[in-house]
């Protein structure tokens, strides 16, 4: 099970006393099944690569350039950059990012350059509250994978993260039901386009210590994406404990 910490833009030096909990959490036997991936702002990523190094939790960066070495793009940051600290994970396409601009094509650029420099993607999907009171959810999650992941053949190194933009901090979940229903159309539709038995599929929008004991009972789901509830160590730590017991 996957349990990515997505700080946003949140996080200073302090905090990374905070995570040392969920180091040591991780080095115990009963918890080898979790894949805890940091992915805080771009000025912690170098200090996160360096705590983390000697443990299994890696570390993953929230966004990139599109272009993969260098350029002269003020405040941006390329994947080549990225890598060169070690940081093993990017999260691409979050609906935070798509607000500012990041349409399914400049998407598609951002995830090729970053598995040119071997960076594995965390790559958010998800329809809007207008999108899905139209019901337009299943087209437009097709629609971004679609276009998102045009040209590429193989789809090992890729996380799809189903976020429904309306659950992202909202602190509202979609119906389980629903959900699974979501959950088995996006692996039938990724599994049949990709010739890929197994996609990994994970789900993103206010997961929390409770609603985790809901959502781990969709067999597709095979972890969490999370935003407000990551930043707090004992939090994120309950999640945890939550889904593997
Ligand atoms: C996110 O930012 O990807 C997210 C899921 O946030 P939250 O858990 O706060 O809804």
């Amino acid at each position: 099970m996957y349990f990515i910490a997505n700080w946003k833009m949140y996080g200073s030096l302090n905090s990374l006393n905070s995570v040392k909990k969920v180091i040591r959490l991780s080095k115990k036997k009963k918890f080898k099944r979790a894949k805890i991936i940091y992915c805080p702002p771009y000025t912690l990523l170098n200090d996160f690569s360096k705590l983390t190094k000697k443990t299994r939790i890696k570390t993953g960066a929230q966004n990139c350039h599109e272009l993969e070495f260098a350029g002269p793009f003020t405040g941006s940051v390329s994947p080549h950059m990225i890598s060169s600290i070690g940081v093993k994970y990017i999260i691409i396409g979050h609906s935070e990012n798509r607000f500012l601009g990041d349409n399914n094509l400049i998407i598609n650029k951002k995830i090729i350059s970053s598995m040119n420099q071997k960076l594995k993607i965390i790559f958010c999907i998800g329809e809007t509250i207008k999108e899905r009171k139209e019901n337009k959810t299943t087209y437009v999650l097709k629609k971004q994978i679609i276009m998102g992941l045009k040209n590429i053949k193989k789809i090992d190194n890729i996380l799809f993260a189903y976020e429904p933009v309306w659950s992202i901090g909202s602190g509202i979940i979609p119906k389980i039901n629903d959900l699974q229903n979501q959950f088995k159309m996006l692996k039938k539709f990724i599994s049949n386009r990709f010739k890929y038995k197994n996609p990994t599929l994970i789900y993103g929008g206010s997961v929390n210590q409770k609603n985790v004991i809901l959502l781990k009972q969709i067999n597709e789901i095979k972890g969490f994406l999370v935003g407000g509830a990551s930043q707090n160590s004992n939090k994120f730590i309950d999640i945890i404990k939550k889904t593997i017991i």
